[in-house]
């Protein structure tokens, strides 16, 4: 399958046929397998023969779904979470212990500078680049660096990783690249195939597409080799070769904290996941569009990766491939007249969620970032007076009008 395009190997490249013919993985709501005798379940339990156990360590409706995005992404193997936190929380502590540091970009979704203010505690301490270019990470890295973390599209600021080039200063400084994909999705870029480790995906969002279920997903590219000495935790699980970093997970972090996937949760994610490409193929356009034409209006200050006077366009235009993301912001001048704005809306949804088939809206400061000091807000790219858009599959003529509308109708 790697000869046809994205939609053909999403629909076609993940064999699960089952004895009934279903179109669709069906949901194996089964919190436990049972087995025809004790040696089988024994070898299972002790990795000698592949097979399911408890759905807590994989489910056949879950793995159907980490199969689909380890082909996506162009993996070796993938783990599917409860969330994208959880998935975010396995790939780090996977890797990470106490005295370990972090290096990561500015700019990053405001949950996940949460997690990183929560591994403090255990000893982790995280460092931000100032702006997002590879020679600014490396000035952070220390002895005690392990891994290196950003999103390929910072959610809200929409910064663009130049993944390449951070991939290549982090390896030669023998530190794996960790990849936060969800706003981009492998249909725009694949991270791994530009020299990403490790990609997670905030499955919530674009992958599953019509906000009905939270979950996550982190796939392993099986190249980084890991340091006896820098990566101790890694030794035990040697002898899985390249899956040793997924092995650890499953026999260890991942099986342990517990956040899986539950099946009826995969099973909305499979459904959703075949029209990636069709939904990202109308978004991406759709955002450019109104992105362009709320650059006309007056009053606002557009910002969009798609549009020539984001500094990230050359970046973009070279890295990503069939559109910019279906994120917008806009700065209005203030908090009110933001929320005026929001207010005047008669299409989107005002909510806290990215990646609907619908037009969402939300006052980034007020909400998702409102537990980030103001510093840590600037960093991360949310003033006072944004909004961010996650632009559906509406027709876009029917957006710019209502966007029109009540950017028009509160000046
Ligand atoms: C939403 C989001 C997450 C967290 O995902 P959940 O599924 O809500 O836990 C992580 N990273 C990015 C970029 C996100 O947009």
């Amino acid at each position: 399958m790697t000869d046809c395009g994205f939609n053909t190997a999403l629909l076609h490249g993940v064999d699960d046929k089952n004895p009934y013919g279903t179109t669709q993985v069906p949901i194996y709501q089964s919190s436990a397998f049972r087995h025809e005798c004790a040696e089988d379940l024994e070898k299972i339990f002790t990795n000698k023969a592949m097979g399911f156990s408890y759905t807590r360590i994989n489910n056949p409706t879950v793995e159907a779904f980490e199969k689909r995005v380890t082909l996506l992404e162009g993996g070796i193997g993938s783990v599917a979470c409860a969330s994208g936190m959880a998935a975010l929380s396995n790939a780090f502590m996977n890797i990470l212990q106490s005295g370990d540091e972090i290096v990561a970009a500015a700019g990053l979704y405001g949950g996940t500078v949460e997690l990183f203010e929560d591994l403090e505690a255990f000893g982790i301490t995280t460092r931000y680049v100032k702006k997002n270019e590879p020679e600014a990470y490396e000035e952070l890295i220390t002895d005690k660096t392990r891994l290196i973390f950003a999103e390929t599209i910072g959610n809200p600021m929409l910064d663009v990783t130049d993944i390449a080039a951070v991939a290549e200063m982090a390896h030669r400084n023998h530190l794996p690249l960790i990849i936060d994909n969800t706003v981009a999705t492998p249909y725009l870029v694949k991270p791994i195939s530009l020299g990403a480790d490790i990609v997670v995906n905030s499955s919530s969002k674009y992958m599953n597409g019509n906000s009905d279920a939270i979950s996550g997903v982190l796939t392993w590219s099986g190249k980084f080799k890991w340091d006896d000495e820098r990566y101790p935790g890694m030794v035990p699980y040697k002898k899985f070769g390249p899956m040793a970093y997924i092995a650890k997970l499953r026999n260890g972090l991942f099986r342990n904290m517990g956040a899986c996937l539950s099946p009826q949760n995969a099973f909305l994610n499979n459904l959703g996941l075949e029209t990636l490409g069709l939904r990202m193929e109308r978004q991406c356009a759709n955002a450019l569009e109104l992105a362009k034409y709320l650059d006309t209006l007056e009053g606002i200050t557009v910002n969009y990766p798609g549009l020539p006077n984001s500094p990230y366009y050359e970046l973009a235009k070279r890295q990503l491939h069939g559109g910019f993301g279906a994120i917008v912001t806009m700065r209005t001048g203030s908090k009110e007249r933001a929320f005026e704005i929001i207010n005047a809306l008669k299409l989107p949804f005002i909510l806290s969620n990215i990646g609907d088939t619908k037009t969402l809206v939300i006052h980034p400061a007020s909400t998702i970032a409102v537990h980030l000091s103001k510093e840590d807000q600037i960093q991360s790219g949310v003033y006072d007076d944004l909004i961010r858009v996650s632009v559906g599959i509406e027709d876009v003529e029917d957006l710019k009008k209502d966007f029109a509308n009540a950017i028009g109708g509160t000046r």
